[in-house]
């Protein structure tokens, strides 16, 4: 037996280099190896797009068709949509008597999205309990492995002391402890430089940007507003360009030298803008011709989406049906 990965996404929008780095470029890489389970956790993008239910709907493909283009192969790879697995609300429902109010409160990513989000006093109950939720997706899988963008350890860590407490609770090992696998890069910024790249924050760029878009949005990045002139000597740390240069160039060699440059006066943004939108094209390129291949064909897109829910619905189900054993809920 294969060890398990449960990972996935909200379909907010479609996926982005965030995500990539973070976590699609593991999941590629482990596949073979591992029996995987990749989450499209719909009904947790409703937590706070409860009043865009279309949105949501609509980028569920957008993402399954991220997967395909990245690499992600259905025949290794279990893709599922979370609404469509009732078992795993039925888990949520018994898991949210293992947490405190007050535990909810301290999830440092809870906090900053109800910041960025703007929630203040009106957050919903259901956002708030939302890592209960998640620790219900991982859980029914008993997962070994969950990876993840460095936003996620605090929902790891809220998973494992749920599974830690039922199994003490009820006497039991049916839940199993995960470890998260964080990325190449943890925590990808925007290309404002500023916050993480995110789906709602309109800083990302996507997998299946077009070449246009790629370049517009590198232009757009912040560079070092006192280098006005060519031969102006020129400030690297904040400069956005070059934090990308650090993580997609391939030659950092050179992104060394070039920094030295930089520094020195000399070197125009234009000449790093190019480099980085030739390195970021050469990259998503092959992603956006596979992508566009599989827009073509909808009825395999939702095929695999069904043929992987019902799976995974299995799998969720014996998990169910184990801790109402335990708990002794038996009728
Ligand atoms: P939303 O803004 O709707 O929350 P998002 O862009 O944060 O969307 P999610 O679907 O919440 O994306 O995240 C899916 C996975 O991608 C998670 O494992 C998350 O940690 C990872 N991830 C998202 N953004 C980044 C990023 N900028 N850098 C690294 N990992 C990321
Ligand atoms: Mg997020």
């Amino acid at each position: 037996m294969k060890p398990i990965i449960l990972t996935g996404d909200r379909p907010t929008g479609p996926l982005h280099l965030g995500h990539y780095v973070g976590s699609l470029q593991n999941r590629v890489k482990l596949q073979a190896d591992y029996q995987q389970f990749v989450i499209i956790a719909d009904a947790q993008a409703l937590t706070d797009y409860y009043d865009n239910p279309n949105l949501v709907r609509t980028n569920v493909e957008q993402v399954a068709l991220d997967y395909l283009a990245v690499g992600l192969d259905p025949a290794q790879s279990t893709f599922f949509i979370q609404s469509q697995i009732p078992e795993l609300y039925e888990l949520t429902f018994y898991f949210m008597n293992l947490v405190t109010v007050a535990r909810l409160e301290r999830n440092p990513t809870i906090k900053d999205e109800i910041r960025q989000k703007n929630m203040k006093d009106s957050i919903p109950a259901g956002f708030f309990c939302y890592p209960v939720s998640q620790a219900a997706d991982i859980l029914a899988f008993k997962a070994d492995l969950v990876p993840v963008g460095e936003d996620q350890n605090p929902m790891i860590e809220q998973t494992n002391e749920i599974a830690k407490r039922f199994n003490y609770l009820y006497k039991t090992e049916c839940l199993k402890e995960v470890k998260s696998l964080i990325g190449s890069v943890g925590r990808l910024p925007g290309i404002d430089g500023k916050t993480k790249m995110s789906k709602s924050l309109g800083n990302a760029i996507y997998l299946g940007d077009s070449a246009n878009d790629i370049k517009k949005k590198v232009n757009l990045m912040y560079t070092d507003p006192n280098h006005l002139k060519v031969e102006d000597p020129g400030t690297v740390e904040g400069h956005v360009v070059f934090s990308f240069l650090d993580i997609f160039d391939t030659n950092q060699t050179e992104v060394e030298e070039l920094k030295a440059h930089y520094r020195r006066g000399g070197l125009g943004d234009g000449v790093l803008k190019k480099r980085l939108i030739d390195i970021l094209e050469n990259m998503i390129a092959p992603m956006r011709q596979r992508r566009e291949q599989f827009q073509k064909d909808p009825a395999y897109v939702q095929e695999v989406l069904r043929n992987g829910t019902a799976r995974a619905r299995e799998v969720a189900a014996k998990t169910l049906s184990e801790v109402k054993s335990a708990m002794g809920i038996v009728y």
